[in-house]
């Protein structure tokens, strides 16, 4: 049964024992950033994050932290984040990937090392305003153990767009996941879905539809989205495909299916064409020197290999689902501070 977007939340749960590394400081929200050569988006996001969040946490008496991920940054973006962990030790921590392994493992290796009790995670280059974190955060206080966000009037380029929305699409009918914009990374978790995510130690994910099947009641919040600060998108055509492919292949085996509903279907119409021929050899005689009946034995076999492959395809994809069991991407080293 497909899961819909809560409309009425439930009570707030009862906070729950941090799981993470043990430190003195224990904040009520994390901050999580991931970093891919964002040397030119850093300052602003620094000053206008640090901003939102102290007012936030002044106002409403809470305490906050902020993970970045570097993953793999080839620029100045490590010395800048060394410099803003130097500037609040207790409250930032970096972790440095030794390679690019991509957004969501940036984000999983983050949500293994929060401290929180609420977790929001955002994109560096203010696509998605840190002004609107505060709004997310109240519609978590409200109940909610995952809200999403989508796009209010998308800032990127057409090309973009509608791919996004062809791959929202695709993603709608062959997932039971309800999600109007996908690539809206704006989100805030509840700490037991985070730790439930890092439990489950996948390899190649999508952080938001995880978290999505994960969650008892989860809805969705308009937010603005604004034009990248600076620098380009860090998606290219090929990450794009590989972030899809991940998709669709972690959240569904209907692609599977479709390959071996094709092959039954290839083997249906060749079988007609095997008694049509059969029985027009018996009464006409045989067609131009028996080519056609070749074609349409082979034409079945191939029809065969295709149901066998997606058979097989089948189980390999079960088995896949199952095991994954290996670690997306590799520590250098993290800088935090624990007492
Ligand atoms: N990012 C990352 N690793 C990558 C690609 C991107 O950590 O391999 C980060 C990037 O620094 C940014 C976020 O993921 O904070 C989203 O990337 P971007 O804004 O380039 O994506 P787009 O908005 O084009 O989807
Ligand atoms: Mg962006």
């Amino acid at each position: 049964m497909t899961k819909t977007l809560s409309q009425k939340p439930l009570k707030k749960t009862a906070k729950k024992e941090n799981l993470s590394k043990k430190s003195s400081f224990m904040p009520d929200i994390s901050i999580v950033v991931p970093i891919y050569n964002e040397e030119d988006t850093l300052p602003i996001l620094w000053k206008r994050l640090t901003k939102t969040m102290d007012d936030y946490t002044k106002k409403t008496n809470k305490t906050y932290e902020i993970i970045f991920t570097n993953d793999g940054s080839k620029d100045r973006s490590s010395l800048i984040l060394k410099s803003y962990f130097d500037l609040r030790p207790h409250q930032v921590r970096v972790i440095e990937f030794n390679g690019n392994f991509g957004q969501h493992m940036a984000i999983l290796a983050a949500f293994e090392r929060v401290r929180g009790q609420i977790i929001v995670n955002l994109d560096a280059d203010l696509q998605n305003p840190p002004e609107e974190i505060p709004k997310i955060l109240a519609k978590m206080s409200e109940g909610y153990d995952y809200v999403g966000s989508f796009r209010d009037g998308r800032k990127d380029n057409i090309f973009r767009t509608y791919a996004s929305r062809l791959m929202n699409k695709i993603r709608g009918l062959i997932t039971d996941i309800v999600m109007t914009d996908q690539g809206c990374m704006l989100r805030a978790y509840s700490r037991e879905i985070v730790d439930e995510i890092a439990r489950l130690h996948e390899s190649a994910t999508f952080i938001p539809a995880l978290a999505y099947k994960l969650a008892g009641h989860p809805t969705e919040i308009p937010v603005r989205h604004d034009p990248r600060a600076a620098g380009e998108s860090k998606y290219s055509l090929y990450k794009l495909i590989r972030v899809t492919f991940d998709l669709m292949t972690s959240f569904s085996l209907v692609p599977l299916q479709l390959f071996t509903f094709c092959g039954f279907f290839v083997s249906f119409l060749s079988s007609i064409l095997v008694i049509y021929l059969f029985i027009r050899r018996l009464t006409i005689g045989p067609e131009a020197e028996g080519v056609f009946t070749l074609f349409a034995i082979l034409y079945f076999l191939i029809g065969l290999l295709l149901v066998g492959i997606g058979i097989m395809g089948e189980y390999l994809g079960r088995v896949f689902q199952v095991s994954s069991k290996r670690r997306g991407f590799r520590i250098r080293k993290v800088y935090e501070k624990l007492d």
